[in-house]
């Protein structure tokens, strides 16, 4: 229970990754905000309650900035503090840059870059607040980058420059937050999400295999997210760690060969 009694919010948690991490930090003992734009977030909650965790569901749009306060206030009000924010929502409108429109880009540069800014900022704030007042709570932040982001990706050049950005703030972040007790890092996931299914190109490689291990698999990525979110994790920081069961570095053939 590596994330025994501490506070956790989850961005974009009602499916895909953010629902595993939910469901895994739970497990790890971990009261769980679960945010998500509709009520998938509500049966995520059910699901945790079931098992015998405790998580709360938050309905909003991280990108909104005075959502994105309310939501880190409401872990506060909860369950009495914040350890640890999981920023983890996110949108893609692919097409090649040639075809992109406004909307697509702006769409996607709100949701995925500033959805991430925007709670890290008021996180940020309240543990700046908790260390001034002499009670820092070795908190984390654990962002959602990705490959596309760090060695590009045909087809997604709004959804790369966003994570990119990501990788950025990561960075900037654990810098500017250490001296509060704060480490900031991120994930470069790829496993088999409504969001990757989606991606031709990507759903072909991530079919689940016939036998053997799946590497693909969601909950595959959210162990190395529990063990960021705890305390155990305190040296590491400003860092983007890729989790992505063979799927670039290893190219074709990993999975069936
Ligand atoms: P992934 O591959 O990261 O799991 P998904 O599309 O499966 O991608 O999940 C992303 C989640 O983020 C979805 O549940 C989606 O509803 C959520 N989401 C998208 N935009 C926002 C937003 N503005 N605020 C909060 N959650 C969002």
């Amino acid at each position: 229970m590596i994330c025994r009694d501490r506070v956790v919010v989850v961005t974009g948690a009602g499916q895909g990754l953010g629902r595993a991490h939910a469901l895994a930090l739970a497990d790890e003992g971990a009261a769980v905000v679960v945010n998500d734009l509709g009520a998938a977030a509500e049966k995520v909650v059910e699901e945790i309650t079931a098992r015998g965790g405790t998580a709360v569901a938050d309905l909003g749009d991280v990108s909104d900035w005075g959502y994105a306060e309310a939501l880190v206030r409401r872990a506060v009000v909860e369950f009495g503090a914040l350890h640890a924010l999981v920023n983890n929502a996110g949108v893609n409108r692919d097409r090649m840059l040639v075809s992109m429109t406004e909307a697509d880009w702006d769409l996607v540069l709100r949701v995925d870059l500033k959805g991430h800014a925007a709670p890290l900022r008021h996180a940020a704030a309240y543990w700046r607040e908790c260390a001034k007042e002499g009670r820092p709570v070795a908190a984390r932040v654990v962002n959602t980058s990705s490959g596309a982001g760090l060695m590009g990706s045909v087809g997604q050049a709004n959804y790369g420059a966003a994570k990119a950005g990501i990788a950025a703030l990561t960075v900037i972040a654990a810098a500017e937050l250490s001296r509060y007790g704060v480490t900031v890092n991120a994930i470069a996931p790829s496993a088999r999400t409504p969001m990757t299914s989606a991606v031709p190109a990507f759903a072909d490689r991530m079919r689940p295999p016939a036998t053997g291990f799946d590497a693909m698999h969601p909950a595959n990525v959210s162990p190395l997210v529990t063990w960021l979110a705890s305390t155990d994790s305190g040296d590491v920081t400003g860092r983007v760690f890729e989790v992505e069961g063979g799927l670039i570095s290893i190219a074709d053939g990993w999975q069936h060969g």
